[in-house]
């Protein structure tokens, strides 16, 4: 058989412990027989990045702007241990944050839906991606313990000097306060990421927020968002057919828990954090969930919404076989190779891309599976698979299917 052919590299940025393992074995096994892969490879496991002062992130960011497209393995994120384990310079930053704040990106997270792994929400039949705004609010805010009795103000003091104020509080005791910000550019970017994110994947987009308390602050999101909308996507939606639909975030959860799923739900930064843990969980398994960091430019990476599965690689090291689930990576590859024939109008890859994905869930579904799953399926003959073995039956599905 042919090789499928690209055009365009797709920018490979390489990573850490047990996801590093199984990069490989996905490329051997399950891409390079089948397509002639081209990528511009970065490796940002840590020695490396370490070795490089973090340079590497920075020029896989860049080259992401270049190309348009990036898959990327999960990346330890150092703390005081890794220090030592890894002998580093210093404490280098997340990769991902790096890389998001350089893309200007919100990052949209999916579950992948099996038969055989249900939701615990039974209504649900269609994935439900979230969309985190990644800037600001608590996580960024300031806060004091008062001691006692006394006058609590904001303060904006403008650049020539004039000041406004706004009464916080007038304590009479002790109590806490929160000071708290965000920034219109910030809101905007969030903003067109998912009204892109949406006519890219043709789903419909929610949002919601507590504008009726917050008449200011939450507004502000809830106004810039419409007129964004109204602006430059309504047309663009109704051409689609899908829909924008804001609501109040009290609303929204009720609505969730009703629905089947199927669209986008933008949330504000903390709502994303608490949100997305609870519809992951839900939805049955972490290393069952996608994830895509999409800019309002218009450039795409992803991965999977798991970490190195650093527990697994330790047994590895010791020669132990592990049964750590490829799914979320594999799916990586196969949203970043869709993506990149979408671009450059290659229906070939995006076939290709479709069908491996099909394999993954057609061998689930036939039993084959991860510890991981084997544990929340409601399969009677659901087996556990090594990793190895479970990608060879995977390639054997696919291989069926070509
Ligand atoms: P983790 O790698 O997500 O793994 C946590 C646990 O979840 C694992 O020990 C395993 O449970 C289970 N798990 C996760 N993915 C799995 C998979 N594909 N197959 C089977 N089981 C899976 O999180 P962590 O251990 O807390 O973090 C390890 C490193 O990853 C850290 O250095 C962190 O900085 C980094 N991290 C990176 C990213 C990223 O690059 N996007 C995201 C998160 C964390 P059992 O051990 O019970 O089997
Ligand atoms: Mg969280």
């Amino acid at each position: 058989m042919e090789k499928i052919k690209m055009t365009t590299p797709l920018v490979e940025m390489d990573g850490d412990e047990m996801t590093r393992i199984l990069w490989q074995m996905i490329k051997e096994e399950l891409l390079l027989p089948y397509v002639d892969l081209k990528t511009e490879y970065y490796d940002l496991g840590l020695e490396h990045r370490n070795e490089t002062n973090d340079q590497v992130t920075i020029d896989s960011a860049e080259a992401t702007k270049k190309y348009g497209v990036a898959v990327k393995c999960a990346t330890i994120t150092p703390n005081a241990a890794r220090i030592t384990e890894y002998h580093l310079k210093e404490m280098w930053k997340s990769p991902n944050g790096t890389i998001r704040a350089l893309l200007d990106g919100t990052v949209f997270r999916a579950p992948i839906l099996v038969k055989g792994i249900e939701p615990y929400v039974k209504t649900w039949k269609k994935p439900i991606t979230i969309a985190r705004h990644a800037y600001g609010d608590v996580y960024k805010g300031s806060e004091m313990k008062i001691p006692g009795a006394g006058k609590v103000e904001l303060v904006y003091t403008a650049q020539d000097g004039t000041q406004t104020k706004e009464l916080v509080h007038e304590f009479d005791g002790a109590g806490i306060v929160q000071g708290m910000h965000n920034i219109e550019e910030s809101i905007e970017s969030f903003a067109r990421s998912c009204f892109n994110f949406a006519l890219d994947t043709k789903q419909d987009l929610w949002f919601a927020t507590k504008d009726t308390i917050s008449k200011k602050y939450d507004h502000t999101f809830k106004d810039i968002f419409q007129e964004i909308y109204d602006k430059e996507y309504d047309e663009k939606f109704k051409a689609a057919s899908i829909e924008y639909f804001y609501t109040l975030i009290d609303d929204a959860v009720a609505r969730v828990m009703r629905s089947e799923g199927g669209y986008i739900w933008a949330c504000k930064n903390y709502d994303g954090d608490v949100m997305s843990d609870m519809v992951a969980t839900a939805f049955g398994s972490l290393s069952m969930m996608t994830s895509v960091l999409a800019s309002p430019k218009g450039y795409y990476e992803y991965e999977a919404a798991h970490g190195t599965v650093q527990r697994h690689y330790y047994k590895h090291l010791k020669g132990e076989k592990t049964s750590t689930n490829p799914i979320a990576t594999i799916f990586a590859w196969t949203g970043a190779l869709r993506k990149r024939g979408e671009l450059d109008g290659l229906s070939e890859l995006m076939t290709f891309a479709d069908k491996l994905e099909k394999a993954c869930i057609d061998t689930i579904e036939s039993g084959q599976m991860t510890g991981d799953l084997v544990s929340s399926s409601t399969l009677p003959n659901a087996q556990s698979l090594t990793s190895e073995e479970f990608i060879g039956a995977i390639k054997k599905t696919l291989e069926a299917a070509m």
